[in-house]
């Protein structure tokens, strides 16, 4: 890949979804193995990072739903060479676009207030709790996203041939499926 050191910096990123493209990606089983030989896994939810590093390619998993989510994807696009949507909620919105139907008081009272039994009522004041934003959007929305891996969630199969053409300098937009 142009301008890329002989192993390139792979990060994931887990949005508003629900983690199945990450255990979509993990299901490339030993082709992981193969695939930590080619690139430098430099974060995933799962590590512990303050600032997110800089990475040749980024996996985005899920759709921009809070200010956290719009804050993170700003700066991850700001580091990353080549974005990559992961999976229909990144690419159009998908399971987690279907509260954009509804307002947003009606979605917090039905999960603060309506399904909840312990703790009722809609945080607020020092709470921590991410604003959402008044609609889910798709990644491309918010950033410029380079690769557009679809499915719900995409294949290991799918996901091992985009990287695959990626690493060997093959253009994915090539295939039809992640132009
Ligand atoms: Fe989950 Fe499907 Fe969305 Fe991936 S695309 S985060 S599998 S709902």
């Amino acid at each position: 890949m142009d301008g890329m050191s002989t192993k390139p910096r792979l990060a994931t990123l887990w949005l508003g979804g629900c983690s199945g493209c990450h255990m979509s990606f993990l299901d490339l089983d030993e082709r992981l193995i193969e695939l930590a030989g080619r690139v430098e896994f430099c974060a995933c939810p799962l590590t512990d990072y303050k600032d997110f590093p800089e990475a040749d390619i980024t996996l985005v998993e899920g759709a921009v739903a809070n200010d956290e989510h719009l804050e993170h994807i700003q700066k991850v696009r700001q580091r990353t060479k080549l974005l990559v949507s992961l999976g229909d909620c990144a690419v159009t919105g998908n399971v987690t676009a279907l509260r954009n139907m509804f307002a947003i008081e009606d979605v917090l009272d039905r999960a603060y207030r309506e399904n909840a039994t312990v703790v009722t009522g809609i945080p607020s004041g020092n709470a921590v709790v991410p604003l959402l934003l008044a609609r889910v959007r798709p990644v491309h929305e918010v950033v410029k996203v380079d690769y557009f891996i679809p499915g719900c969630p995409p294949s290991a199969d799918t996901i091992h041939s985009f990287l695959v053409a990626l690493l060997e300098g093959r253009s994915p937009a090539q295939d039809g499926r992640f132009g």
